[in-house]
């Protein structure tokens, strides 16, 4: 089975479009998001309208939950720029695409394949996985060979063998060999907001077939997506960050 793996999307659509098109000449068996369709970008309701027919299998992220609930309790974390997006991003969600967002589960199990959760295993909403430790704990919370993660929007592998595990950054075109005796936790990067340094789109190639996972950067359209945002009145660090990845 062959699946392209999408994380981060953040209602940036000229970002989607292009990954949505390299995607579709590839013909996969199914299409997965890991998690935050919406928050910071000017097109929350068209990014879930466009991918939802696509997807398999979805999972909520920290920013869809923000934008759908009525009290801030996930919100109330966010720094002063992604609160103020949330605050935007309610006003624009149509009735189906808020009842679809809140409805998306924290957690999917694919039957011997995966797991997919947003942030982490034992934190599927809000803990960062940046480092080795926070992986190993990931590791031991649940069983699973392969677990994809996003929230991040750093393209990044950590590898279980016996009782080490390491990390390191997943790059481009480079693909990686998952082997039967270990476990993987990886993270595709961002569609719509990389944080790596690398401005490009990211999303994840699986082929569980030949046991190869392969990140694909993709340039898209920043000039338009910022001019959007600045139309939109979306506070502009979060317009000028697209251009620097970060
Ligand atoms: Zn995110």
């Amino acid at each position: 089975m062959r699946y392209a793996i999408v994380s981060d999307i953040h209602a940036n659509l000229e970002a989607l479009e292009v990954v949505l098109a390299d995607v579709a000449t590839r013909q996969p068996d199914g299409v997965v998001c890991l998690g935050d369709f919406v928050g910071y970008g000017p097109d929350p309701s068209s990014c879930v309208e466009r991918v939802r027919p696509v997807l398999q299998s979805a999972v909520v992220g920290n920013h869809d939950l923000a934008a759908v609930e009525t009290e801030d309790a996930v919100a109330a974390k966010f720094n002063p720029f992604a609160y103020e997006a949330v605050l935007w991003t309610r006003q624009q969600l149509t009735g189906a695409v808020r009842s679809y967002l809140a409805a998306l589960p924290q957690r999917v199990m694919r039957p011997d394949e995966f797991l997919c959760v947003h942030a982490s295993v034992r934190d599927p909403i809000e803990e960062y996985i940046l480092d080795v430790e926070t992986a190993r704990a990931s590791f031991g919370a649940a069983e699973f060979s392969l677990c994809l993660v996003g929230h991040t929007h750093i393209p990044t592998v950590f590898v279980e063998a016996g009782t080490s595990v390491i990390g390191e950054p997943l790059l481009p075109d480079q693909p990686l060999v998952l082997r039967a005796d270990r476990r993987y936790i990886i993270n595709p990067g961002s569609v719509g907001q990389p944080r790596d340094g690398d401005p490009r789109a990211a999303y994840l190639w699986l082929d569980l077939g030949a046991q190869r996972a392969t990140l694909v950067r993709l340039e898209y359209p920043i000039v338009k997506t910022q001019e959007k945002m600045r139309t939109a009145g979306l506070p502009p660090m979060l317009a000028e960050r697209l251009a620097y990845g970060r």
